[in-house]
């Protein structure tokens, strides 16, 4: 008994990588400050971030949206610092860099995600049950901006957080674990998809045309809790399921 314990704690410790987790972790916060500095040095979309901020402003004024926000984010905190101390560090691994297997991992993960999200997005955040009194919290937006993407209940931040990391740690159980940069790349993709899409951008030319897109069809999804397009990272399933607003 105390053999097989302490094996099994020696395997887990063999396959704890706190130093791969880490670079993922720094790899995500140092990207996404250099990618949202350079991509507002181009004037429209800085003038896009001032449109928003004006709007966010009345928002945040109105007693409902601190506290929302902020319990959102600190269960998104400690979700997300429980999955990078204790899970991601099994997930990930720092050796053999293989451009075409980040790519395919990459698309594996995401579209993995997208599809258990459509799926609870349209069947249980827009079911019958409670957690559509849950999800109801971040449709009261009907004109979503910037700010939106933080006004969800934190119910709903957990469950969304913990599906999207969590397909990286069920896939990584069935592949072994994936390149640092796979997981940096998912994780920048989830993040800022998820702000963009409710950010407020008219933008409707070159070579802004598919920024507009994205902002417009998960603006369609806010008018009311009736619309479609549910899935968040490319909208191929609501395209497969017909459910395409
Ligand atoms: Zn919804
Ligand atoms: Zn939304």
């Amino acid at each position: 008994m105390m053999n097989s314990f302490t094996e099994f704690t020696s395997i887990l410790a063999a396959n704890y990588n706190l130093l791969a987790a880490f670079v993922v972790l720094a790899g995500i916060v140092v990207i996404n400050r250099i990618g949202n500095f350079l991509v507002f040095l181009v004037p429209e979309l800085r003038r896009m971030r001032e449109e928003n901020r004006q709007e966010d402003g009345k928002k945040k004024a109105l007693e409902k949206y601190p506290p929302v926000m902020r319990a959102s984010r600190n269960i998104g905190g400690i979700t997300n610092a429980t999955f990078f101390l204790l899970i991601l560090p099994f997930c990930v691994t720092l050796e053999n860099v293989n451009i075409v297997d980040i790519a395919l991992n990459s698309i594996l993960i995401l579209m993995v995600y997208d599809f258990f999200y459509y799926l609870s997005h349209r069947f249980w955040f827009h079911g019958n049950g409670w957690m559509r009194r849950i999800h109801a919290v971040h449709h009261q937006a009907r004109h979503p901006t910037y700010i939106d993407a933080y006004y969800v209940h934190p119910f709903e931040t957990f469950i969304g957080v913990t599906l999207f990391l969590g397909t990286i740690a069920v896939l990584a159980a069935f592949t072994g674990p994936f390149h640092a940069w796979t997981a940096i790349i998912t994780y920048l993709v989830f993040l800022n998809l998820n702000i963009i899409n409710h950010t407020s951008v008219n933008l409707p030319h070159f070579p802004f045309r598919t920024l507009s897109w994205i902002t417009k069809k998960h603006h369609i999804h806010h008018e009311n809790m009736h619309k479609g397009n549910y899935a968040t990272i490319t909208l191929l399933y609501d395209r497969i399921f017909g459910t395409l607003d």
